[in-house]
């Protein structure tokens, strides 16, 4: 008996589901070379333009003249070097938490957080729009798992009363990757200091994008380690480089250390992805104006958008979602901004529920102001004609 692989591949295509990969040829950034033919991008996570910077480079190359290219071992087999050292104690000091402990990335960093965190006995409690990491997280801990409505804070306290669980871990994403809003993380974490519960934030997307200083979701709702005893952040997108941290208690990054099996069985980043880190950490602090400027290009967009009669998400944050209802109508939109020198992902289920297939628009403070009016004028060209023949 064969596993027939071809018939599953084959229903994905006729549901117009079916994904494919574009090879990329040149540094990730606003302008990118695809098959040779130059791409306005607006799809990447590279939300302040540091995944192609001079300086993190530079930090990058020489720190592997220094540690050489791989970790060599996990972190607690000789494989923790100084630079990782260093990173964790910086990013500690940025978050205004006791501790912090890197990751090779952030589906591993939850993964390993909230394994480490729950068992049988306990409870999870988690947004029905959380990423996917988070969710595998919460089936692998063994936790009873309940998906509360998106952001609602009502439904999740009907929910957490009913619990007679010994710990409840409510999570969520800090910024939704998919529609570029924000949890309501003051209530969430009020319910969770009424409940006797934790709550856990995944900010791959609000770290270093989002907060005057770039502390993410946590500083732009002010929350301290008390409030918000879990933060995640990641590193492959605002950061521009790669892995994932956990930050907070002391007691919590050492039950990290010692239980998650995500961080104890691998071997460790690169300890030179660790000293670019840092480098884009230093830039991230001193140069507001990446934030500044990004905001301005999404107010900007928001602003012709709505002028356009574009169909937007109730978001601030450099995602921008334009929805378009069916997965066919996405990738057709897709296709004709490519043909046309612009690079927006179609986004279709199961990422997002059925009906709500979407463009994903992202912005970078790579971008000029000049890249945006372009993809306006492409939008305007492309998306309201094929929107009106859809309606
Ligand atoms: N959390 C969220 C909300 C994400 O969007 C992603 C990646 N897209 C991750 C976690 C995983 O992070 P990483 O890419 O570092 O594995």
């Amino acid at each position: 008996m064969s596993f027939d692989l071809e018939k599953d591949l084959q229903a994905r295509r006729a549901q117009g589901l079916y994904r494919t990969r574009k090879t990329l040829e040149a540094p990730q950034g606003a302008e990118v070379k695809v098959d040779g033919k130059p791409y306005l991008a607006f799809c990447n996570n590279d939300y302040l333009g540091l995944a192609s910077h001079p300086e993190v480079s530079a930090a990058m190359a020489s720190a592997t003249s220094e540690y050489g290219t791989g970790g060599g071992a996990s972190h607690l087999v000789i494989g923790h070097s100084r630079a990782h050292h260093q990173l964790e104690e910086e990013l500690a000091a940025f978050t205004g938490r006791e501790r912090a402990l890197l990751f090779s990335n952030g589906y591993m960093a939850n993964l390993g957080v909230i394994s480490a965190l729950l068992g049988k006995e306990d409870a999870v409690f988690q947004d029905r729009l959380n990423h996917a990491s988070l969710l595998d997280a919460g089936l692998l801990s063994g936790a009873r798992f309940q998906r509360y409505l998106h952001n609602d804070v009502v439904n999740l306290e009907a929910r957490l009363s009913r619990t007679d669980a010994r710990r409840k871990l409510i999570v969520t994403d800090g910024v939704f990757s998919m529609d570029g809003d924000l949890a309501p993380l003051k209530e969430l974490s009020e319910l969770a200091h009424r409940h006797s519960a934790w709550l856990m934030v995944d900010d791959a997307h609000g770290f270093g994008a989002l907060g005057a200083k770039g502390g993410g979701v946590a500083e732009h709702f002010s929350l301290n380690q008390d409030d918000l005893p879990v933060l995640v952040g990641t590193l492959g997108k605002a950061f521009g480089t790669a892995g994932a941290f956990v930050a907070g208690s002391e007691a919590l990054i050492e039950t990290l250390i010692q239980f998650a099996r995500t961080y104890i069985y691998t071997t460790s980043m690169p300890p030179a992805v660790a000293e670019a880190t840092r480098a884009s950490l230093r830039i991230l602090k001193e140069e507001n104006w990446r934030r500044e400027h990004l905001n301005k290009l999404i107010q900007f967009f928001r602003k012709e958008c709505k002028q356009m009669g574009l169909k937007l998400m109730d978001s601030h944050s450099p995602i921008q979602p334009v929805i378009v209802g069916s997965a066919d109508t996405a990738v057709a939109m897709s296709e004709a901004l490519a043909a046309q020198g612009i690079l927006v992902t179609a986004i279709r289920p199961p990422t997002v529920p059925k009906g709500t297939s979407r463009l994903r628009i992202t912005f970078s403070a790579a971008h000029k102001q000049q890249h945006v009016e372009q993809l306006l004028d492409a939008l305007e060209r492309t998306v309201r004609p094929l929107q009106e023949e859809v309606a």
